[in-house]
């Protein structure tokens, strides 16, 4: 059976390292040394003679010296040959040793190679002369010069290299793009999270800050608006109980007052009242449907009437009826009384106040105008806010809890409406508040 090419150079290999093992083997013999000494002879064992290397003995024994065992490369006849050596016990210092040339060397390391299989990389051995004397992948080709990394293999084989040659170079850069792109918006990530969470963190400090200031402002508004209808009511009562007024005009005047203030206690306390219903979502209503119109000219009739006793010019324009609406009706008049009595206390100078209510496109449409103080440009959705205000009782000494206009707007809303505020061309403001008309069907 004949033998494949590959397969005889191989065998070449091995006689040749087989041969070079004989000369050792040959030389040591000649010395009529034993590779094992007996016990009892150790003593009387010869000095090591050792001549048949390449290299003068001389030069061996000097770097053997001392040693128990090692491996020495040396070039011979531009050749290089690795010397295997021990020196075992009992032997007297006699040594061992195998020659054997680098490339019949690799031949025995070769199987250690050929399991590195990789798609991505080739395993090579490269000679003292940059040169591969094996390859992970057979036939591969390369710039041997420049592997994607290197190490030495040792003294034993000086300048001989193990490398590794990536197979695919732009596909390890183009992972390693996309890793560094993935790190970057990671870290971006990160950071954007940190800055966002952040941001909510001081937003909700900053709105709890906000939050417990209104209701400080709330507690001392309150406190003033309560105290002041009582203060009157008090030293009317005690005026009348004393009887010291005994003008009839004047008793019906005092009494008038204390009815005002009186409603103007309830009024605040239904407005907290029905906040804290509201904010706990306990707030009921009884709807049903019915014509707003009568409803709302009776309501106007008795706030004009008040109005003008506190020396306000009114005017009025509501269109005839009927406006079928489906509403509770206290809610809304709680809407509208408190809508008329800002237009009052808004007005300490210039005491006009024009009611408008009509139809249109389908929406009930009531509106408040005033000439009074007006609202701060850029306030006009602020002043919906529960507990804002926009003249505070301190510095406009007119009493008041933030919340009559909160109340106004959730009540519209909660029947599909709306409440507006609106800068009055000339001075003043106008509220409107809309609601949907229903058909009475
Ligand atoms: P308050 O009890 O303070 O009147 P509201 O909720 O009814 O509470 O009103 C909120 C704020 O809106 C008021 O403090 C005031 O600054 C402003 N405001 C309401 N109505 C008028 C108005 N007709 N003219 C000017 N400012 C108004």
């Amino acid at each position: 059976m004949s033998k494949a090419p590959g397969n005889a150079a191989a065998d070449l290999d091995r006689s040749a390292a087989a041969q070079n093992m004989d000369q050792i083997q040959a030389g040591i013999a000649s010395q009529k040394l034993r590779a094992v000494v007996p016990q009892n002879q150790i003593a009387a064992a010869p000095a090591v003679p050792f001549s048949q290397l390449n290299f003068s003995t001389s030069r061996f024994l000097q770097l053997v010296a001392g040693g128990h065992d090692g491996v020495l490369a040396r070039y011979v006849e531009d050749e290089l040959v690795v010397i295997f050596w021990v020196r075992p016990a009992g032997l007297g210092g006699s040594i061992l040793g195998a020659q054997m040339k680098a490339a019949d060397l690799f031949n025995a390391i070769r199987p250690g190679i050929d399991p590195f299989a990789s798609r991505d990389a080739c395993l090579a051995i490269l000679d003292d002369h940059a040169q591969p004397v094996a390859l992970s992948i057979r036939k591969y080709n390369a710039s041997w010069k420049n592997p994607f990394v290197a190490t030495e293999i040792g003294e034993t084989l000086p300048h001989w290299e193990a490398t590794l040659y990536l197979l695919h170079p732009d596909a390890i850069s183009q992972s390693a793009q996309l890793i560094t792109e993935t790190l970057y918006g990671l870290i971006g990530l990160a950071i954007g999270a940190i800055a966002i969470g952040s941001l909510l963190i001081a937003l909700d400090t900053h709105r709890q800050l906000r939050l417990a200031q209104k209701k400080t402002d709330f507690v001392s508004n309150v406190s003033h608006e309560l105290k002041t209808p009582l203060t009157s009511i008090r030293m009317f009562a005690e005026l009348l109980h004393e009887r010291r007024v005994t003008d009839p005009a004047k008793i019906a005047d005092y009494l008038r007052i204390m009815r005002v203030e009186a409603e103007r206690l309830t009024r605040l306390i239904n407005n907290v009242l029905d906040f804290a219903r509201l904010e706990r979502n306990q707030k009921h209503y009884t709807r049903r449907l019915l014509d707003l119109q009568p409803e709302i000219e009776r309501l106007w009739e008795s706030q004009a009437e008040h109005l003008r006793a506190q020396g306000f010019s009114v005017e009025a324009d509501i269109a005839s009826g009927p406006w079928w609406a489906m509403v509770d009706n206290d809610s809304i008049v709680q809407v509208i009384v408190n809508l008329v009595s800002n237009a009052e206390k808004y007005s300490p100078e210039k005491k006009e106040i024009e009611f408008r209510a009509a139809v249109e496109d389908g929406l009930i449409r009531i509106e408040i105008l005033d000439r009074g103080a007006g609202v701060p440009a850029g306030e006009e959705k602020k002043i919906f806010e529960s507990f804002y205000r926009a003249h505070d009782s301190l510095s406009s000494g007119i009493p008041g809890s933030g919340l009559g206009l909160t109340l106004a707007l959730r009540i519209a809303r909660d029947h599909g409406g709306d409440v507006r505020c609106e800068r009055r061309a000339g001075g003043g403001s106008i509220f409107t508040l809309t609601l949907p008309e229903q058909s009475p069907s």
